[in-house]
């Protein structure tokens, strides 16, 4: 069976067609400006030069899916001859809430819940909403299911996911933590224990996904006890444009002192903070650059990324009861090898060493030395994959 991966933004939509029999990615693309002017579309045929690149106005999701279908069928640069060849629709959803602590197929009832949740994170929730609307609308009869970011971090017990504000809050508003990237987490969770000789369910281990968003999660048998993201992915780490942690009250000084309101203040924090408020980019390549080229508040940046990573895996060796294996991945986890290394030099007092040799660019595996306490490894994670699994496994038990 095909599964065609949906991961829809505020004016975006990314996709992938993924062939279950040998879990390999058919074609995938992207929509960029839906709803805005010049929307662009862009359609690859993995392993052929078969493509697909236009730049034409699409006022909403239901366009850009139909745009993406057209091109899965296309006689000369499509992947499928027919739309029956896709088995579903798996889609990403920003939040399951409390709702949901695994995927769901959509049915009106799992739609409405879906819907309930999206004071929780409007933009992103509303989008993977009109995604989900779009396909069924399009595709009327075939399966969708929703995979949450959420979901994989439902297991984290209170203690974690509590903030010190008054219970009330937490009962009346569902005001606690969440964690996101779950999909990512949950993938390299399974894959890692491969790399260590233990089985999933003996496992502890502290994953660093380390991208333009970044979180960490603290896992053990298989299972998060904590992730630094939380009700929103603004908490945690210093990422591309987010500020991760501050003392809320930076909220109101700030505020009291430039006239921005909260909406403001908020956007300031997701889009404007982190290495774009610190530095010269949200990009941690322009920032090293910059850095390289001698820019000391870059190198203060990337300082400033290093030691909050550093310090969430301390928390987190407590979190798990002393690690088997810290393992990063995404963007910078994966690609950077220079991060590696400089998070894992705060923790030589534990014993923890990297190996050079074994530390180089598109080398997954382990990469610390074999005397090394805990465990390095650097893996590749997919978001989709896990998508598509869940979808699949969800349709085959209908
Ligand atoms: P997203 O959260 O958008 O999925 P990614 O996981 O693709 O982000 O990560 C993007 C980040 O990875 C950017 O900060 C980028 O600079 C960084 N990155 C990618 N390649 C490298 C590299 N070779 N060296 C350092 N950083 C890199």
């Amino acid at each position: 069976m095909k599964i065609l991966v949906i991961n829809s933004g505020s004016s975006s939509l990314k996709y992938q067609l993924i062939d279950m029999d040998d879990e390999s990615v058919k074609a995938k693309g992207l929509v960029e400006r839906i709803g805005i002017e010049g929307t662009h579309f862009k359609h690859s045929v993995l392993g052929t030069d078969k493509g697909i690149e236009f730049t034409r106005n699409m006022k909403n999701h239901s366009e850009a899916i139909s745009a993406v279908l057209e091109a899965l069928t296309d006689k000369d640069n499509g992947a499928i001859t027919s739309l029956d060849e896709i088995g579903a629709c798996g889609h990403r959803v920003l939040h399951g809430g409390e709702t949901f602590k695994e995927s769901a197929l959509v049915t009106p009832e799992t739609l409405a819940e879906i819907e309930a949740l999206v004071p929780l994170g409007p933009l992103h929730q509303k989008a993977n909403i009109a995604g989900i609307r779009a396909c069924q609308e399009v595709m009327p009869g075939k399966p969708n299911v929703a995979v949450f970011d959420t979901a994989f971090h439902q297991t984290m017990p209170p203690k974690a996911y509590l903030y010190g504000v008054p219970y009330e809050y937490y009962k009346t508003l569902k005001v606690r933590r969440y964690g996101f990237h779950g999909t990512s987490h949950r993938f390299i969770a399974g894959e890692a224990p491969k790399y260590i000789g233990k089985p999933a369910d003996a496992c502890k281990l502290i994953i660093c996904h380390l991208g333009n968003g970044s979180s960490l999660s603290a896992v053990v048998n298989g299972k998060v006890v904590d992730t630094s993201m939380g009700l929103t992915p603004l908490e945690g780490l210093l990422m591309g444009s987010r500020s991760g942690d501050v003392d809320p009250a930076v909220l109101e000084y700030i505020m009291d002192n430039t006239g921005m309101d909260i909406h403001e203040m908020l956007n300031t924090l997701n889009k404007k903070s982190g290495f774009a408020g610190l530095s010269v980019s949200s990009d941690m390549r322009d920032v090293k650059a910059a850095a390289a080229a001698g820019d000391e508040l870059a190198k203060e940046t990337i300082a400033v990324w290093t030691y909050r990573v550093q310090k969430y895996i301390g928390a987190y060796n407590v979190a798990v009861g002393g690690a088997d294996a810290i393992v990063f991945t995404a963007g910078i986890g994966e690609n950077d090898t220079q991060a590696a290394e400089d998070v894992i030099s705060g923790l030589a007092f534990l014993g923890v060493k990297i190996d050079p040799a074994k530390n180089v660019r598109g080398n997954a595996g382990v990469i610390s030395t074999d005397d090394s306490t805990i465990k390095v490894l650097r893996l590749a994670t997919n978001e989709e994959l896990p998508i598509a699994r869940d979808t699949l496994a969800i349709v085959n038990a209908l």
